[in-house]
């Protein structure tokens, strides 16, 4: 029930004289939850005699100021704009695999992979194991041993999807938190360590030197980060094999997935990053967890390229917050005790801020990033040549609105050679009065469409 305070705020807004262009604005955001306020104006000028062909300012506007949609991709912020997110994703990825978006359709023949890498075991942690359709006991182990808290190490539990014990350790004390968070902290490292060996071995394999394999072969990859429930990153990547000038150009003969394939399982056992020591915490060498999913992408076998392209954008809009962290850095100021945690990321939390004090692990910016458990790598990346860019196809939905614009008459049609734009733009705030809020919620309702997903992988524990 929305408050008083918000019912009367809703009802100044709707006897507001501006009411109508006020509506209008916030259709225009999309249903944005935050959107962002700016006051400004532009005028657009003829640049030989300085006439003023035509101004806009928000003077005019309700409130005077304009209300533009915040963009976000995380779907915790704000729904409606990580929808948007999530659909320019899927436009991104499927084009890379099917063609569309100035790639050539004949790119479906191109070997392409599903590739998941996942994070070592850092401790026994809660899992939700099925086989067959049938869910197994967690960790049963004859013979269990106890650990050195008095904790037997077994589970015999078949623990339910919604369960919230899945991701937390069974000893929470045994939990190696410290490699946890190295773990996130480094793995844009591994990564990269990661794609510079696939190109090597690639290479190997045609029995060519990694300069020889630019002339004849290009790898190009498209990726997203998911955190597991245990608080570490994994990645799901499409990883393709194009010709010399990318998806355009046709792989060589000798170019099949079973090649991409032995080469990605190479490289994933062969890097590894280091952790320099630091404080009592000793050098460590971190590398990929031993549970590698490779599958090739089919137009219509058991992965499909939209089952794909959905899964990666759902995970795109995605951050820490399924595994119970904060939505926003932690300051110094923030009691981690009365914060609304739960215990698994508290202690991760505590622990980037412990080893974020360490000098030896400055670079690695653990307390900025604690609230992310460690990670601050990007969320959603792809190589220069995957397929279009998400700022074309932005420009793209931006180009075709201007133009609805123009043909509706509510922006007059100039070259824009032959016109000077100036503009001048300030931040003056964001987000909804309770009031507004109501009333946004109510105007631009919709209901968001649930991504395909194939089945998960679960979380890594030996
Ligand atoms: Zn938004
Ligand atoms: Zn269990
Ligand atoms: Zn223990």
């Amino acid at each position: 029930m929305p408050s008083t305070h918000a019912i009367a705020g809703l009802i100044t807004r709707l006897h507001d004289p501006h009411y109508a262009r006020w509506a209008a604005q916030i259709r225009a955001t999309g249903g944005c939850r935050q959107p962002i306020h700016l006051r400004g104006h532009v005028h657009h000028l003829d640049p030989a005699t300085g006439r003023r062909l035509h101004s806009y300012t928000t003077a005019t506007e309700p409130d005077g100021i304009l209300r533009v949609p915040c963009k976000t991709r995380r779907v915790s912020r704000c729904p409606a704009c990580a929808e948007t997110y999530r659909a320019d994703t899927y436009q991104l990825i499927r084009a890379g695999l099917v063609g569309g978006k100035g790639v050539p359709e004949t790119v479906t023949a191109h070997p392409c992979l599903f590739v998941t890498l996942t994070a070592p075991s850092f401790g026994l942690v809660h899992a939700r194991r099925e086989k067959n359709g049938k869910v197994l006991p967690c960790h049963a182990r004859r013979d269990a041993p106890t650990c050195p808290h008095g904790r037997v190490m077994s589970c015999t539990a078949r623990h339910s999807a919604e369960e919230t014990c899945l991701g937390e350790p069974l000893c929470p004390d045994c939990y190696d938190y410290a490699g946890s968070v190295l773990f996130n902290a480094l793995s844009p490292e591994l990564w990269r360590r990661f794609t510079l060996a696939l190109r090597r071995n690639v290479a190997k394999a045609a029995g060519l030197t990694v300069r020889e394999l630019r002339e004849q072969a290009v790898v190009s990859f498209a990726k997203v980060a998911e955190y597991q429930r245990r608080g570490v990153v994994h990645f799901h990547a499409v990883i393709r094999l194009d010709g010399p000038d990318g998806p355009a150009s046709p792989p060589p003969a000798w170019a099949s997935a079973d090649v991409l394939a032995d080469a990605v399982r190479h490289a994933v056992s062969a890097v590894t990053v280091t952790a320099p020591a630091a404080g009592d915490e000793p050098a460590r060498v971190l590398r990929w967890g031993a549970q590698l999913d490779v599958r090739p992408i089919t137009l219509d076998g058991e992965l499909t390229d939209q089952a794909v392209a959905g899964y990666i954008a759902k995970y795109a809009t995605k951050a820490a917050e399924c595994v119970g962290t904060l939505d926003r850095r932690v300051s110094p100021l923030d009691d981690l005790a009365a914060l609304p945690l739960r215990e698994h990321a508290r202690r991760l939390i505590a622990e980037c801020l412990r080893l974020g004090a360490l000098d030896e692990l400055a670079d690695l910016r653990l307390a900025q990033w604690a609230h992310m458990l460690g990670f601050r790598g990007h969320f959603s990346t792809k190589s220069r040549r995957y397929s279009t860019t998400l700022g074309d196809i932005r420009q793209e939905r931006a180009d075709y609105m201007r133009d609805e614009a123009v043909s509706t008459g509510r922006l007059p049609l100039f070259d824009e050679d032959t016109v000077l734009i100036v503009s001048h733009w300030e931040y003056a705030g964001q987000g909804y009065s309770l009031g507004d809020a109501v009333l946004a919620a109510a105007l631009t309702r919709r209901s968001l469409p649930a991504s395909p997903a194939p089945e998960e992988v679960h979380d890594a524990s030996i």
